[in-house]
């Protein structure tokens, strides 16, 4: 169905980007065929450093004609496979088009290039006094364009939404090389479709994003981060609906299991606070009023203490709140340090379903007999569900992988949630999507592919089964 890069392909590419951002030797291929996704890895045939606009256009014009396949790559932090060129040809690294190139204090939006890692535009806007909510936990690792293209979310969910939610507009570079500006700095705008946002979460299939327009929000000034130990892993699920009905949004409702703690403890080489609890919580309320946070902050408490938490641990600087939060922040590095071959699942539900949820996985771990650990941002429905290896034989973990995704996605639809909140289809899950809707809407989304990339050189192999 695709050709492959050969020598005259490569020449033409050298010629568009130059000789310096074309790589074609397979040694160095190695960072470019795998994201964060344990197990899956692809190499490309040529690896493109792109600069500008003008040259992803350029390159797809000549991957079109001559049949190539084109996996665009941020940051490579994904974890479902999105950024690996399963179908080999193309990578269009956008590592280089970095920068943040304009700050709006008058519209409060800035505009970006993808590869700006998601954590310098913190940084950046911060220092003017604004905000850009959407924080993976990858922040310093991902770039905003992988963000965009996975619509990317992050602990100030709960209170902020995720980063669809910011999006105003973008440039995109179609497959046939032609270029669309999509929005803009609008607040308000129903013309036409709406294809920024059919372009967030489309995992780099339909379009190269090149351009991107974010909306900003003034930095609260307020800020508590709460600790919330507890004895009983079902009584921390139990505090988050209650949080919610009791019409207080904390920003972030994080949860961590004991297991996920132990995990980080030894990737730091060095003890944790309140390691023997069976699970924490990290719960953080913002605002602009000491008053009205400190109020949230004393209902919130007690009914942690009601749930029976052990203690309210309370960080109100930024160097305590850092360290609250460094645990949360390491645990999927701590887990695949832990044990090198573990599978992650990203299920969501409606958030009040979130103790029958974790309670169903446990029973799923008990009845298969593995090792199932859950964290993740439980205050928005979503969790993270990672099964280790740890000593079962290679057969054993072939045939349960895909037995344990099934019954927990099953487990998650029959709740009302899906089988991704953050992570993304890409390649691990396509198969798996007719679970989560019918064939109709499924037929639809490949039409809406085709409208964009009748060849398919876009990203083949990513979220359509
Ligand atoms: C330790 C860790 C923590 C994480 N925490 C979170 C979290 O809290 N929340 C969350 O949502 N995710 C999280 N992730 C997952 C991941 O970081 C996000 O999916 C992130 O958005 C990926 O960005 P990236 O730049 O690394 O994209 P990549 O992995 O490089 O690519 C991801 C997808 O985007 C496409 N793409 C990239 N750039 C473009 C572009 N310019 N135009 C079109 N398509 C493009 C790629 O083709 C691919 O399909 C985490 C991952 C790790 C390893």
């Amino acid at each position: 169905m695709y050709n492959k890069v050969g020598s005259a392909v490569l020449e033409e590419l050298r010629q568009i980007v130059g000789a310096d951002n074309v790589i074609d030797d397979g040694e160095a291929f190695d960072s470019y065929a795998h994201d964060e996704t344990v197990g899956l890895r692809a190499d490309p045939e040529a690896v493109v450093r792109i600069t500008s606009t003008e040259d992803v256009s350029a390159v797809l014009r000549l991957a079109q004609r001559e049949r190539i396949p084109v996996t665009p790559r941020g940051g490579g932090y994904g974890l479902s496979g999105g950024a690996v060129p399963v179908h080999g040809g193309i990578v269009l690294a956008m590592e280089k088009m970095n920068r943040i190139l304009e700050i709006d204090q008058k519209n409060l939006m800035v505009t970006v290039e993808p590869g700006v890692f998601t954590g310098d535009i913190h940084r950046a806007v911060e220092a003017e006094g604004l905000f850009y909510p959407p924080d993976p936990a990858s922040q310093d690792s991902c770039t905003i364009g992988g963000n965009l293209a996975e619509g990317a979310g992050g602990p100030r969910a709960v209170k902020y939404g995720v980063t669809k939610d910011y999006v105003c507009g973008l440039e995109a570079v179609l497959p046939s090389g032609e270029v669309i500006q999509c929005g803009g700095k609008l607040v308000k705008n129903v013309t036409g479709y709406n294809l920024t946002q059919l372009l967030v979460g489309s995992e780099g299939t339909l379009a190269v994003i090149t351009k991107i327009i974010l909306r900003l929000l003034p930095q609260p000034k307020v800020q508590v981060d709460l600790l919330v130990p507890y004895d009983d892993f079902q009584a921390a699920a139990d505090t988050v609906s209650d949080i919610i009905s009791h019409r207080i949004v904390p920003s972030t409702i994080e949860f961590m299991e004991q297991d996920s703690i132990l995990a980080v403890e030894k990737l730091l080489g060095r003890e944790l606070p309140y390691r023997d609890a069976a699970a924490q919580l990290l719960i953080q309320l913002d605002g602009n009023r000491r008053e009205a946070v400190d109020a949230d902050f004393e209902v919130v408490g007690d009914l942690c203490l009601e749930h029976g938490a052990r203690d309210v641990l309370v960080a109100r600087d930024r160097p305590t709140r850092d360290r609250l939060w460094e645990a949360r922040r390491l645990i999927i590095d701590a887990l695949n340090h832990e044990c090198p071959i573990n599978h992650m699942e990203d299920v969501v539900v409606p958030r009040a379903e979130i103790p029958p949820l974790l309670k169903g996985i446990k029973a799923i771990a008990a009845r298969e007999g593995v090792r199932i650990i859950c964290f993740g941002h439980v205050g928005d429905g979503n969790v993270h569900v990672n099964v280790l290896k740890d000593d079962l034989s290679d057969e054993r973990w072939e045939a349960l992988v895909p037995a344990l995704s099934e019954a927990i996605y099953a487990l998650s639809l029959s709740l009302g949630g899906t089988i991704t909140g953050e992570h993304g289809v890409g390649a691990t899950r396509r198969g798996y999507l007719p679970m989560a809707m019918g064939e109709a809407q499924i037929e639809v989304m490949r039409r809406i592919r085709a409208a964009f990339d009748p060849n398919q050189i876009l990203n083949p192999g990513k979220i359509l089964p």
